[in-house]
């Protein structure tokens, strides 16, 4: 598949108590995952070691980055049992430092607890909540500018894909995530200026700082949740055109270099198709990572 190392998340959205997700935690960490062999190698002593290390020097870029999103709730929980092999990621945070906004769960506080990760701009909370897309661009940058890596989220609508929309509205989805000066150069911020001040409050006026920590989750929402998984063909078509978009709208570095993964239905036994397609560079997971064994076995089936 395509560039980089694969990226493998585990969204556990709304679901599970003390006791679930004690459970779900002891299935991960008993899971064999491809790369424990690594692993476990890497406690016997040095002259054992050695000639596997040489041997699958080059397979190490291969393993995968693996990540699961508990619900705030047990975030500590997770990071305080689970194995160091798998990071945790938050599922949502606040679009600036903490304060007086009741309920809101803030970017320093997410990292207090160990995330590297935080999911945003999924399609729940897109459709459900009604988060638009400035509020989500703004939480993205400032997650970013904090050191805290986004699981980028974008993804059509069934009505959209029917009506031939799909990459007008990822493009749009994108474009929101990078803010104003990432898709913009300056002689159309200069061209634009006028008409800028006249619409200003309708244009994003945050900016990512860098794409380095950004993986991209291309999640069709009718595939969320349906068990309608996309053909590893579909998410293919729009990989490459999200890849075209950075591209064009950022740098041909941060097209090759950035992860695009995808989410909609994957279960343990579609995701080695899908994996094998060039622009597919790992997945986001609902469903399937709540059973710790199957989760493991779609991490597996990218390596
Ligand atoms: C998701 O919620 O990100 C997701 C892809 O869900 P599912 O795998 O259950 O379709």
């Amino acid at each position: 598949a395509g560039s980089g190392k694969f990226f493998v998340g585990g969204n556990w959205k709304c679901n599970g108590t003390k006791d679930s997700i004690s459970k779900l935690v002891s299935d991960l960490n008993n899971a064999q995952l491809e790369s424990d062999v690594v692993h476990l190698n890497k406690n016997k002593n040095i002259l054992y070691l050695l000639p596997q290390m040489l041997m699958q020097e080059s397979a190490f870029g291969k393993f995968p980055d693996v990540v699961v999103a508990p619900p705030f709730l047990y975030i500590d929980q997770v990071k305080n049992s689970l194995t160091d092999r798998i990071e945790v990621s938050a599922q949502n945070c606040w679009t600036g430092k903490g304060g007086a906004f009741t309920g809101e769960i803030s970017v320093e506080q997410v990292k207090d607890l160990g995330c590297k990760w935080v999911i945003l701009g999924h399609s729940e909370r897109r459709h459900v909540i009604g988060e638009n897309d400035e509020f989500i661009g703004k939480k993205a940058a400032y997650a970013l500018s904090q050191g805290v890596g986004v699981i980028a989220c974008i993804g059509e609508l069934l009505q959209e894909r029917e009506a031939g929309k799909t990459f007008d509205v990822c493009f749009q989805q994108l474009k929101a995530f990078a803010g104003r000066q990432n898709v913009e150069n300056l002689s159309s911020q200069l061209v634009g200026y006028y008409f800028t001040l006249l619409v200003e409050d309708s244009i994003p006026t945050y900016a990512i700082p860098s794409w380095d920590n950004v993986v991209i989750a291309y999640e069709p929402v009718w595939a969320i949740g349906t068990g309608k998984v996309a053909s590893p063909e579909q998410a293919q078509e729009v990989h490459v055109a999200v890849r075209d978009w950075l591209t064009k709208n950022v740098s041909a570095e941060v097209a090759s270099k950035t992860r695009i993964i995808y989410g909609g239905s994957v279960n343990g036994s579609n995701s080695s198709d899908l994996a094998k397609k060039e622009d597919i560079d790992g997945f986001l997971v609902g469903g399937a990572s709540l059973k710790g064994p199957e989760f493991a076995t779609i991490v597996n089936s990218v390596t």
